[in-house]
């Protein structure tokens, strides 16, 4: 993480984590998961002196979401999983529940549908897909940390009751974190951060892996 300055908002009623990563060398930065709030974000950019060039989406859900079409520029391309590319273009079983929904929003700039190393100027990223919570939910690798959205949190999981949702997915997806080579920093999209060791060790939902 030498590379870059790491900053966590947080934006709308889910108390989403919105991160922000800058380049230490340039004004550019990628904005993870701007799920409300994109005023508040664009002005902790400022103060940063950033200039977003890339905005990646954990996963469809509107918590992660809602902040996108505010948050877009020419230069700020939006990038999600084609799995849950659906949920910009569509309202969903959540509007009713929340207060202001504008979808539907214009298509992602950039559908994933690989894993794999991905550069976007001077920032490099590892893609790895974690589907269980949404079918395309995914985990970003930068360096040594990891931004796992709602797939791992502190001592918890997300959630694999919605529709889409797939439980015997989610305990692939963990299993493929559990065994990453090495530690991480987890940064996930709500609540604390933590690192996958202590999760190996403590988290109740990787207990199944451990021997
Ligand atoms: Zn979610
Ligand atoms: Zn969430």
């Amino acid at each position: 993480m030498n590379d870059y300055i790491l900053r966590t908002v947080k934006v709308g009623f889910m108390n989403t984590n919105c991160y922000i990563l800058k380049s230490k060398t340039s004004e550019n930065a990628i904005v993870i998961d701007p799920g409300e709030d994109a005023i508040k974000i664009k002005s902790v950019l400022r103060d940063m002196d950033a200039k977003c060039i890339l905005i990646l989406l954990t996963h469809g859900h509107f918590d992660h979401i809602l902040g996108v079409e505010n948050m877009r520029t020419t230069r700020a391309k939006v990038a999600i999983h084609e799995l849950d590319a659906h949920s910009l273009t569509e309202k969903d079983v959540f509007s009713s529940i929340i207060p202001k929904d504008d979808r539907p929003f214009a298509p992602a700039d950039i559908l994933f549908t690989e894993e794999g190393d991905y550069k976007a100027e001077e920032f490099t990223f590892s893609l790895i897909h974690t589907p269980g919570h949404t079918e395309g939910s995914v985990c970003y690798v930068f360096d040594d940390i990891i931004f796992t959205g709602d797939t791992l949190f502190k001592n918890a999981i997300g959630r694999t009751d919605f529709s889409g949702s797939d439980p015997e997915k989610m305990i692939r997806s963990l299993k493929r974190l559990y065994d990453l080579p090495g530690d991480y920093g987890i940064y996930p999209g709500h609540e604390e951060k933590t690192v996958l060791s202590d999760e190996r060790k403590y988290n109740p939902y990787m207990k199944m892996f451990r021997n």
